[in-house]
């Protein structure tokens, strides 16, 4: 990228930065993208991993907001089947709640159709029994009856990286590890980045026509090196969410539900896991490593105990957790969780190009507003293509089709020497790329096989490393394994053989292997404890 001048250079790696580059390549643009930490390490790797189209703005009458995500949700599960899948969720009716009976099924229903639901696929009231049977671990008292409507439960980190995937193969150049550290300008314009690679710590100068700064949290960072940090500017706030194991929460059926403190939120059932979130604090301390504090730990807890009383959960029994910041455009007088969702774009006289807000769901839309606007400066006529184009790993006959793609293909996964279920597995992951997982383990065997690692994750290990750029372990277990979060005892149980696997095929030097293996640490112990006991344990070690 440092020999030759692009048309597009975005900042920012995560979900909204990967709709840019996917959007700008597609439209011919020569699009180079940085990130400076692993792509989604920042908040599109923490979200609660829903693409919804948030019924809670219905009752701010954010009627705009709501149609243009909840169509958002069909395209997105169009387009990558393997990463999006519909769930049906719960909105118990309580005593003094967020809804009425007339209410809630009056919402529900403006909420399908704002959001073109399929009719199979709307909105149906149940009454207390029903509700109960639903989900037998609900709070009894107060309970009158429930609603169920249509979402879609996602892997944000996921998500992103098949977009940034997708827009390799349209031309885009986005590489991780590469922080902006400034601009260059010319004659008052931004015309070029510095940029410092953070694994080998080389330094390169990046010219592009138009720079589009997708930094979320870090946005107005951004704004402020260019001096154009005027006017509407970013408030963070920071939500965390715990992960329990089935057994101890077996919940049947995802649920959004009203707290009591008049607040909503989700408890999600995730393969063998349960997940419960999320908190919604102003956040003003350090942006890269957002923790979970003792208070937000006790919150969770708290609210999951309220509304699922039998089982009593205490902190042991948090298996993992993680802790994202929402980048929010600041509205004066209102608190964290009454500011909008949406999405602003900010102009530098700079030509700097700010996009900040939003949310997962919208990020293709956020995408197309950053992009029209480049179009336009470069005179292109070309509308938006997205809508039609699948991600990376998504071309799997399309969501209806996808169940037959997965029984059909498996027997790649079995040929390779996994089995059945584990070829669906593999599959049911990685779509229409999971005949190059298996391609790796076929090639690779032996050497999965001596470094005493079970074949299905060697080969995902092989893939991450040489298919979607990880360079840490914290990368693979974390955004491309989905591991961190809800596999902490596969975590435990292989990571010495991983670390040994990744240092010998990647090639990592000592010294590089060992702040990789202390990153890893430090992300195990935060996501099983809170910022305080990690202090005071390492005070203690000290
Ligand atoms: C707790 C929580 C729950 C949420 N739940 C949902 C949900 O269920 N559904 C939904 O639709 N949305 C949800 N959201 C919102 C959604 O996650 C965010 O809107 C979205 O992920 C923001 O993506 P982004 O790309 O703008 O920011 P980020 O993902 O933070 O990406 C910005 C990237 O820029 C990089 N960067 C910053 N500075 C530089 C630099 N100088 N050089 C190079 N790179 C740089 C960062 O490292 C970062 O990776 C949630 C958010 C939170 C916090």
């Amino acid at each position: 990228m440092s020999r030759e001048t692009l048309d597009v250079l975005v900042i920012g790696g995560g979900i909204t930065g990967a709709g840019i580059s996917l959007d700008a390549a597609a439209r011919g643009m020569k699009t180079g993208l940085v990130e400076m930490q692993d792509f989604a390490a920042g908040t599109s790797s923490r979200s609660t991993k829903l693409v919804h189209g948030g019924l809670r703005y219905l009752k701010q009458y954010e009627v705009g907001l709501v149609a243009e995500v909840g169509t958002e949700r069909a395209i997105v599960y169009e387009n990558a089947p393997h990463v999006t899948e519909p769930q049906w969720m719960l909105l118990p009716l309580v005593e003094n709640g967020s809804f009425g009976k007339t209410s809630m099924s009056f919402g529900l229903k403006v909420y399908d159709r704002l959001a073109k639901v399929k009719k199979e696929e709307q909105r149906f009231m149940l009454n207390k029994e029903k509700t109960l049977e639903k989900e037998p671990l609900l709070r009894n008292e107060g309970l009158k009856g429930g609603g169920v409507y249509v979402e879609y439960r996602t892997d944000d980190a996921r998500l992103t990286l098949e977009t940034i995937k997708r827009s390799i193969e349209f031309g885009a150049n986005p590489v991780n590890y590469a922080r902006v550290e400034d601009f260059v300008y010319e004659n008052g314009k931004a015309v070029a980045v510095k940029v410092k690679d953070t694994v080998n710590n080389k330094e390169y100068t990046i010219y592009a026509n138009h720079i589009i700064n997708a930094a979320g949290p870090w946005v107005d960072t951004l704004r402020k090196k260019d001096g154009s940090n005027f006017g509407k500017h970013l408030r963070l706030t920071k939500g965390i969410h715990l992960v329990f194991d089935r057994t101890r929460f077996p919940l049947r059926q995802a649920t959004y539900f009203d707290t009591p403190d008049g607040r909503m939120a989700f408890a999600i059932p995730r393969d063998n896991k349960t997940y419960v979130g999320t908190t919604d604090t102003v956040y003003e301390a350090d942006i890269a490593s957002p923790r979970m504090t003792e208070e937000d730990r006790s919150y969770v807890l708290e609210i999951s105990n309220y509304m699922f009383p039998e089982l009593k959960l205490t902190k042991e029994d948090v298996e993992s957790s993680w802790a994202g910041l929402r980048p929010l455009i600041y509205e004066e007088g209102k608190s964290a969780s009454e500011i909008s969702r949406k999405d602003e774009v900010f102009l530098s006289e700079t030509g700097l190009i700010s996009i900040a807000g939003g949310k997962l769901t919208g990020y293709r839309k956020m995408a197309e507003k950053a992009v029209d606007i480049v179009a336009e400066r470069m005179n292109i006529h070309a509308p938006c293509p997205t809508e039609h184009i699948h991600l990376s790993g998504g071309a799997v006959d399309g969501s209806s089709g996808f169940d037959t793609y997965v029984k059909t293909q498996a027997y790649l996964g079995e040929q390779a020497g996994l089995s059945k279920d584990e070829a669906e597995q593999v599959i049911e992951f990685y779509g229409s790329n999971a005949p190059n997982v298996f391609a790796h383990i076929k090639k690779q065997k032996k050497d999965i096989e001596q470094a005493g690692l079970p074949l299905k994750l060697g080969g995902q290990i092989l893939y991450a490393l040489e298919e979607e750029m990880a360079v840490t372990p914290l990368d693979f277990f974390n955004r491309r394994a989905a591991l961190l979060f809800f596999g902490m005892n596969e975590v435990d149980k292989w990571k010495e053989p991983v670390l040994a696997f990744m240092k010998k095929k990647a090639g990592w030097n000592e010294t590089q292997a060992a702040s990789f293996v202390e990153e890893l640490e430090t992300e195990i112990r935060y996501a099983k404890h809170t910022e305080e006991e990690v202090e005071t344990e390492s005070a203690v070690l000290s």
